[in-house]
């Protein structure tokens, strides 16, 4: 086996089909019984769509989605305002064209994605193997071996796309640098609601204060609605379907909504972290094994994607003979990128020479390696003068 890829989410899913379409033998394990039910990262931006017009799933990405809907605020039964996505954006919306042949932001629940992509892989002759936790690896110079439930696996390469709570990046001992947000919870459902009137992103609120606001958004080609509410730790409901209603009814002061049938809930910590390394020798990281941010934007699921997109073709062509250097320009390339969602003007570093503490500016500091690529993120300037203290000498 060439590539073992941990992981069936949209990250491995990505990567499975590009070496799939490729010719290169993958194999790729889950430990789950199947794919995720759940709606969760459900905005796909336009490079996404673009990557998913290349793998050949462009027609049933479109066919299961839609552009984002209107937003609608109400405040107890009156609707305060209707916005479009560009209205809140204050930008206009762009024309399709050559270089954004994608342009709209495309809703369609993850769960969708997830599947999507899965059956082009099996189209393409590859299969998910469920139900296959991986426990542990060791590598040489000519592969890796993946200890599994299912017994162990040998691989020219595996690659980690095994979520946040990455088994494979623990097993590398690779650190993981930045914060949880421990004083605020966002709580993310699927539910099916009655008595809700036009296709929006419904926004309840009692009198228009969207900080504490219930949202319902319609899902495209699916009855359910997905839940999401954002409060203080100390302020989380049951993660039930009457706990959520109670919720509703509090911040919306309306009866007249009716939610039933629950099929997923989940409480969001917002984490903001980025892998040290993404690769080590043959393993590598991807997605939120890597890097995990706010659910704002949709971040995480397309920074995924594109992370599997940038490394399928190298990881392609260095089993094919090319030079191993071109795996180094996986981390060059996607490591900013990901620094850069956390606002970080990684750039104005870059070239020093020495290992420098930097004041985002924006509440947070970072450690930026003397490549210009960020090595720590932190909240405490005390924890990156304790990393400086360790990598040497500042270069300001
Ligand atoms: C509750 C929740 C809500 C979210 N909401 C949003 C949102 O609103 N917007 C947004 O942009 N993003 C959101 N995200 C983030 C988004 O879902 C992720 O960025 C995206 O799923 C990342 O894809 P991935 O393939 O890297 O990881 P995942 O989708 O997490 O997939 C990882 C896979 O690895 C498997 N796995 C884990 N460990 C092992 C192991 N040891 N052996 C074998 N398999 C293993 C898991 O079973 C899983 O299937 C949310 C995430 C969560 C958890």
């Amino acid at each position: 086996m060439t590539v073992l890829i941990v992981g069936a989410g949209p990250t491995g899913l990505t990567l499975a089909c590009d070496l799939a379409r490729r010719g290169v033998p993958c194999r790729v394990i889950d430990r789950a019984a199947e794919l995720f039910p759940g709606s969760r990262a459900k905005g796909l931006q336009p490079r996404t769509l673009e990557v998913f017009d290349d793998l050949g799933v462009i027609d049933a990405v479109r066919a299961a989605g839609a552009p984002f809907p209107g937003f609608r605020l109400y405040a107890g039964h009156e609707v305060v305002w209707e916005r479009s996505l560009y209205d809140l954006l204050g930008a206009p919306p762009l024309e399709p064209g050559p270089a954004t042949p994608y342009p709209d932001p495309w809703l369609i629940p993850q769960w969708r994605t997830d599947r999507i992509l899965a059956e082009r892989f099996a189209e393409l002759g590859g299969t998910v193997e469920f139900g296959t936790e991986l426990t542990g690896l060791a590598q040489d110079g000519a592969g890796v071996t993946a200890a599994t439930s299912r017994g162990p696996i040998r691989a020219d390469y595996l690659v980690g796309c095994d979520g946040g709570r990455s088994s494979v990046r623990k097993l590398l001992g690779v650190g993981f640098e930045g914060d949880t947000f421990e004083t605020e919870r966002t709580l993310i459902g699927d539910v099916r609601a009655d008595g809700l009137d036009g296709v929006f992103c419904h926004m309840f609120s009692q009198a228009g204060d969207v900080t504490k606001r219930v949202s319902l958004w319609n899902l495209p080609d699916s009855p359910y609605h997905q839940f999401v509410a954002s409060m203080a730790a100390d302020e989380v409901p049951e993660l039930t379907l009457d706990g959520i209603r109670g919720l509703l009814r509090e911040r919306s002061g309306r009866t007249d909504i009716r939610l039933h049938d629950l099929r997923w809930i989940s409480l969001y910590r917002l984490n903001v972290r980025l892998v040290q390394r993404y690769r080590t020798d043959r393993v590598l990281l991807a997605g939120d094994a890597a890097h995990v941010h706010s659910s704002a934007s949709g971040q995480g699921l397309n920074t995924s994607v594109q992370d599997a997109y940038n490394l399928g073709w190298k990881l392609a062509s260095v089993v094919g003979g090319a030079p191993d250097t071109l795996l180094a320009t996986y981390e060059a390339e996607r490591l900013p990128v990901a620094a850069g969602e956390f606002d970080l003007p990684v750039h104005r570093v870059a070239g020093r020479g020495a290992y420098a503490g930097l004041d985002t500016g924006a509440g947070t500091f970072a450690l930026v390696r003397p490549d210009g690529h960020l090595g720590a993120l932190s909240t405490s300037a005390a924890a990156i003068r304790g990393y400086l203290a360790q990598a040497g000498p500042p270069a300001r």
